[in-house]
């Protein structure tokens, strides 16, 4: 059986091939059949370049259905492919485009002359362009193949996508993926979510990361399903394309600016069957206040570029705010303390996942890669938490954003939550900084809401009367907004650099 990840998706097709598979927010409709012929050309394309056999795909192109379709073509033709996050500009499509070697580099026509220039100072022999109006030498080029192609065969082991990290804790790694991990975890979550005939996905998510690209369209390629695509997420456009949508997915910034809308309420989301929430914790609060707007409970899971999704809140059963859930089934999730002593329910320690759904390693990082696994073959996440009595995850932090003040272990959302629990309060960032006497020292970032004179003693004294004195911030500063990444991640390195020399 050919393991090709478009093979899979070849089998679930719908069986009206006429049926919409992606609308675009302009009006424009995407058959299955479009997609099948426009994925064939492009991948005709591709197979007749002459590329060795394990070539990379690298491309930095605005959301569009054509952006996916080029996605599909490399998977087709058995290549490798590595989006890039739109918003890199040249250092940092420098060192994605040097260190993964791409044999064919496809950019924005407007970007065509600085990426082409690191493209062809590196490896590749190919630089196409794609834009979000379906312009560019990419169609041009694939306009004249057939619109045919006989899906490659591919093993389950063999590559399918090479997906860099967000570099939220430092430079971002090549994670490899292989067909096996993305077809895997696709199906799990195709179950789990009870994906169902009718489902229509409001897709708002950039399709260079592992949320948008896989989970989200992957579960709409496996169901048949129509997606509404929209370029970017905008208040204004989900707001109209909900009524027709079941299923929407998204960062907890996205149900922030939802809930911030006074017209989102119950009737926009009559139609709803999920939403869906991951890449960053949700807050409780916005947990809370969407059900009680909406009547609906987020979904809220947990994943990584490296894995793919690992835990997920059920779909039958309860939801729990401030949880990721469940282990996903095939999902082998596991608490330590040091390399691998089983962490006691509710004792915090390193998540350490091992799955089918689990990564082939750091591209060109043998030794990273090795520090990232344990002897019996788990992989470090990088993330801490804790089991609660009923085999709900929470995830404290980052290992990397662990604090250690005095010799004592502080978890930053811990401390974030108690100061997030104050009414002027809208979020907060705990780090910690450089300190001559405790090694580090605790330091509160907090984002008050506007009319509120809430000062540094304020917080420091509401901490006092709830939390030991160690964990007790130094400092607190106000900021009007936390710097966050495309994904919506707290950028905590980015703090650490702002008030650095603070405390
Ligand atoms: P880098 O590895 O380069 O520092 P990154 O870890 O942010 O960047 P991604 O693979 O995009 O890169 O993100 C995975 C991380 O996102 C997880 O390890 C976890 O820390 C965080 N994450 C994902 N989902 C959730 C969630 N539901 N709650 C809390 N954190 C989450
Ligand atoms: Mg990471």
């Amino acid at each position: 059986m050919n393991a090709n990840l478009y093979a899979l998706f070849q089998a679930h097709f719908p069986s009206d091939m006429t049926a919409c598979c992606i609308e675009t927010h302009d009006g424009l409709y995407y058959s299955w059949n479009d997609i099948d012929r426009a994925s064939a050309k492009m991948a005709n394309l591709l197979a007749g370049l002459g590329l060795p056999e394990d070539a990379r795909i690298a491309a930095q192109v605005e959301k569009s259905p054509e952006a996916l379709i080029l996605y599909l073509a490399t998977l087709r033709a058995g290549y490798v492919y590595l989006p890039l996050n739109t918003a890199y500009r040249a250092a940092e499509v420098a060192y994605f485009i040097e260190n993964a070697e791409p044999s064919v580099v496809i950019c924005s026509p407007q970007n065509f002359g600085w990426v082409s220039q690191i493209a062809f100072s590196s490896h590749a022999k190919h630089v196409f362009t794609l834009g979000d109006d379906r312009t560019g030498s990419l169609l041009t080029r694939a306009a004249l193949q057939s619109n045919s192609f006989e899906t490659i065969e591919r093993n389950p082991d063999d590559l399918a996508a090479i997906l860099y990290t967000s570099g939220t804790t430092g430079r971002s790694k090549g994670a490899m993926l292989t067909h096996d991990n993305l077809a895997s975890n696709a199906l799990v979550l195709h179950e789990y979510w009870r994906w169902q005939p009718g489902d229509v996905l409001l897709h708002a998510l950039p399709l260079f990361h592992v949320h948008g690209l896989f989970v989200a369209s992957h579960g709409a390629l496996l169901n048949g399903s129509k997606m509404i695509f929209l370029p970017r997420f905008g208040t204004a456009e989900v707001l109209r394309s909900l009524p027709r949508a079941t299923v929407f997915m998204g960062v907890p910034t996205y149900y922030v600016r939802l809930l911030a809308a006074p017209a989102f309420d119950r009737a926009l989301c009559a139609n709803m069957r999920l939403f869906i929430s991951g890449s960053a914790p949700l807050l409780t609060d916005t947990f809370n206040s969407f059900a009680e707007r909406t009547g609906h409970t987020i979904l809220e899971r947990y994943g990584m570029s490296e894995t793919t999704m690992l835990v997920s809140n059920p779909y039958d059963g309860d939801r729990i705010g401030g949880t990721v859930g469940l282990p996903l089934p095939g999902v082998s999730i596991r608490v330590v303390n040091g390399d691998s002593m089983a962490c006691a329910m509710d004792e915090i320690g390193d998540i350490q996942v091992k799955g089918s759904n689990v990564f082939k390693g750091y591209w060109r990082m043998p030794e990273k890669t090795a520090e990232e696994f344990t002897p019996d073959g788990y992989f470090k996440t990088g993330d801490v938490g804790r089991f609660d009595a009923r085999g709900y995850l929470s995830i404290v932090g980052r290992s990397k954003d662990l604090i250690i003040s005095g010799g004592y272990n502080v978890y930053p959302k811990e401390i974030e939550s108690f100061v997030d629990e104050m009414d002027e309060v809208v979020e907060s960032a705990v780090i910690g900084l450089p300190h001559p006497e405790f090694g580090e020292a605790v330091i509160a970032v907090v984002v008050t809401k506007t009319d509120t004179a809430l000062d540094e003693h304020d917080v420091i004294a509401y901490l006092k009367s709830r939390i030991a004195n160690f964990k007790v911030p130094k400092r607190v500063f106000f900021v009007h907004d936390l710097p966050r990444n495309t994904m919506g991640k707290v950028q905590k390195n980015v703090l650490r650099d702002q008030f650095k020399g603070h405390p």
